[in-house]
């Protein structure tokens, strides 16, 4: 009895499992592109000084410092 038990919520656990790491492996994925976006890079088009975008804020489709721009 056990045997059968075994038989059938082990593959069903198997398979559960690995949708479950799949699932979890394409979160993954998909955070790293987004935390690799949040890092980008962009020149601030009044000083000329490349700054990650969380400390540039954009006007006009151009970058500019949000604080301490140089000029
Ligand atoms: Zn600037």
């Amino acid at each position: 009895m056990n045997f059968i038990v075994v038989g059938v919520i082990a593959p069903i656990a198997y398979f559960l499992l690995r949708m479950f790491v799949k699932r979890l492996v394409q979160n993954f994925i998909l955070n790293a592109k987004k935390n690799s976006k949040v890092a980008e890079v962009q020149e601030c088009q009044k000083c000329g000084v490349f700054k990650s975008v969380d400390d540039l804020t954009e006007k006009d489709n151009a970058y500019i410092c949000k604080n301490n721009c140089s000029k």
